[in-house]
């Protein structure tokens, strides 16, 4: 027993960080929507502390785990007919392997893959029907940020091109076990209809990389005077200053 529960501390490198506030809990499970909607699918689940409100409501869940450990705990502790584990780096599983159609995210993410995870989810957007994800509140800040402002980036502009993420509400350290050093923010992402019609994917990733290369210059040091020029738009602003529909415009004059 001793052996068991040793094997079960908290990993750092895998940013293990358990929720072990009830109410936080009850409030994610609420956010992702009726019972009866598509397949939903935790990322890190840990012990399983939001696994099993999840399956209360839900009923059936896919729970993607990297840390064999807690895989083998959570395949235990919940029944194989209702919990999917899959024993994994989120990263690699693309989303279409877990389901014939979209799916709905939940987690509470690892704070060190949180943006390559926001990256995935555009990149997979299509296999997204929405999703309710914790982040560091800084990186929640970023995915929310208005133009003008030191978190307005790339991020951004990528993700909210593809949804509508809202900020639901703060969580401080003393909600998890450990505490982690920084706060958190529950974020909910909605699919937008019209995400990249107007543009591509390439395009905007590129003008964006070009754009925000030396952020504290302004954008003619970064992005040809043509392309600025042909987009209609002001060499003498900074990056962080040009709103999403300008990115959109730039992207569309971006060379193939
Ligand atoms: N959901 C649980 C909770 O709230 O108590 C655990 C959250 S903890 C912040 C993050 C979880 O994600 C851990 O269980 C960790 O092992 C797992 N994890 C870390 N990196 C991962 C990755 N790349 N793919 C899948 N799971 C990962």
């Amino acid at each position: 027993m001793a052996a068991k529960t040793a094997r079960l501390r908290p990993r750092k490198r895998f940013g293990q960080h358990f929720l072990a506030d009830p109410l936080a809990l009850r409030r994610i499970v609420a956010a992702l929507g009726p019972a009866d909607g598509p397949p939903v699918v935790e990322i890190g689940p840990g012990q399983g502390a939001l696994t099993a409100p999840l399956l209360q409501t839900f009923g059936r869940l896919l729970a993607i785990e990297i840390d064999r450990d807690l895989a083998a705990h959570l395949r235990h502790r919940f029944s194989a007919a209702s919990l999917t584990v899959v024993e994994a780096d989120v990263l690699g599983v693309p989303l279409e392997s877990l389901a014939a159609g979209p799916v709905r995210l939940v987690g509470n993410l690892p704070y060190n893959v949180s943006k390559p995870v926001a990256d995935k989810i555009v990149r997979e957007r299509t296999r997204v029907a929405g999703a309710v994800l914790m982040f560091q509140r800084e990186v929640a800040e970023r995915l929310t940020a208005e133009p003008g402002t030191r978190a307005f980036g790339p991020l951004t502009v990528l993700v909210g091109e593809a949804f509508s993420v809202e900020r639901l509400f703060d969580l401080g350290p003393r909600a998890f076990r450990p505490a982690p050093q920084v706060s958190s923010t529950v974020t909910r992402w909605t699919p937008r209809p019209e995400a990249f019609s107007s543009v591509s994917e390439d395009a905007l990733r590129a003008a964006l990389r070009a754009g925000f290369t030396h952020r504290r210059r302004t954008l003619r040091n970064n992005v040809p005077p043509d392309l600025l020029e042909l987009a209609g738009i002001d060499g003498s602003l900074r990056a962080e200053a040009l709103p999403p529909a300008d990115w959109r415009r730039l992207a569309m004059v971006w060379p193939r």
